[in-house]
């Protein structure tokens, strides 16, 4: 754990990640610190949700101390946790685990924080950590639950999930929403031609492609096999239809290696817009018809459903 003192730049490392005895400091709150240093334990264990627990937490700091903001931060979950506005002195720790990295805890205020405070403050983050790593931990494991090991895109799982946040999103506010359906032509010839892992190396490849084609609000999933789809929020059929032709174009220039030769291959793409108070799998039945269609008309193309 290291700690950024206020006002000055040097930087206080507290040996064996912070887990030293916690020492009670007095506080000038009604509630005595030593209460709350005791008690914090108990009150961090009722919960494995991280946006649950740093609430908490701050909730307990602020019986024993004043301070105008809370703001956590962990750079690889890229996650965030904001309460009111920085103000000029900030006390500021790099939370450390047997070298694991546990996020970045930083308050601010308007006063300087005192000695004593930043003990205490010390105090109190050594029993946070424990149970903040089980929530980052279990965390992870909810996040790797909706991952594809393959590609590393969202899997199934997560595209319902998605699927039906967007729908409620863009019913709610009137906006358009588009899904794009995107399946490889003759991918059993490419498997046979070769080989299964020279096909992995093609849906990884994709991946890659859809992901670096696409725009950050975007969403991309391997929906199964040789199928992707993709979520276009406040996006049109039209406007959805240009995305895919250049999809279609990109994945067209990809090249990929089996060891010895060099194969390229092609998609077929099926495009359909949310009409009003349309369910998802309704949604998905049309793009999935007009995929039908690209591949009926020859593959390598896009087609749009109609709006029912
Ligand atoms: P079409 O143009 O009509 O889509 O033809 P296709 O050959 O792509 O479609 P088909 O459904 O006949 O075959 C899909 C193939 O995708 C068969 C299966 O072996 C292959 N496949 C599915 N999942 C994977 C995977 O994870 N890795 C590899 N290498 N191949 C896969
Ligand atoms: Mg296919
Ligand atoms: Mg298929």
């Amino acid at each position: 754990m290291e700690q950024q003192l206020p006002n000055n730049n040097s930087k206080l490392s507290l040996v064996n990640g912070g887990l030293t005895a916690p020492q009670p400091v007095a506080s000038n709150s009604s509630v005595p610190a030593e209460e709350i240093v005791n008690r914090l334990p108990a009150v961090l264990q009722t919960t494995l949700i991280l946006e649950d627990l740093l609430p908490l937490f701050e909730q307990q700091l602020r019986q024993v101390m004043q301070f105008d903001s809370f703001h956590y931060q962990h750079m690889t979950l890229n996650c965030q946790i904001d309460s009111d506005t920085q103000r000029h002195h900030r006390c500021h720790y790099k939370l450390d685990m047997n070298g694991q990295y546990l996020g970045d805890l930083t308050l601010t205020r308007r006063h300087k924080f005192t000695e004593k405070q930043i003990a205490l403050i010390e105090d109190l983050l050594c029993q946070l950590v424990y149970p903040l790593r089980n929530c980052l931990l279990y965390k992870q494991a909810l996040n790797s639950a909706l991952l594809d090991d393959l590609t590393g895109l969202g899997n199934r799982a997560a595209y319902e999930k998605s699927l039906q946040r967007e729908i409620e999103l863009a019913q709610r506010q009137q906006s358009e929403l588009s899904l794009i359906i995107l399946d490889i032509d003759n991918f059993k010839a490419i498997n046979d031609a070769y080989g299964h892992s020279s096909g992995d190396r093609a849906l990884k490849a994709l991946a890659e492609t859809i992901s670096q084609t696409m725009r950050r609000s975007d969403m991309a999933f391997r929906f199964g096999g040789e199928e992707f789809v993709l979520l276009l929020s406040n996006t049109d059929a039209e406007a959805a239809a240009i995305v895919a032709e250049r999809l279609r174009i990109a994945v067209s220039e990809t090249l990929c290696h089996d060891g010895k030769r060099g194969f390229g291959f092609t998609v077929s793409l099926g495009i359909a817009q949310l009409d009003a108070e349309e369910h998802g799998y309704h949604l998905f039945e049309r793009a999935d018809m007009a995929l039908y269609q690209a591949k009926q008309t020859g593959r390598n193309t896009a087609v749009c459903a109609p709006q029912s």
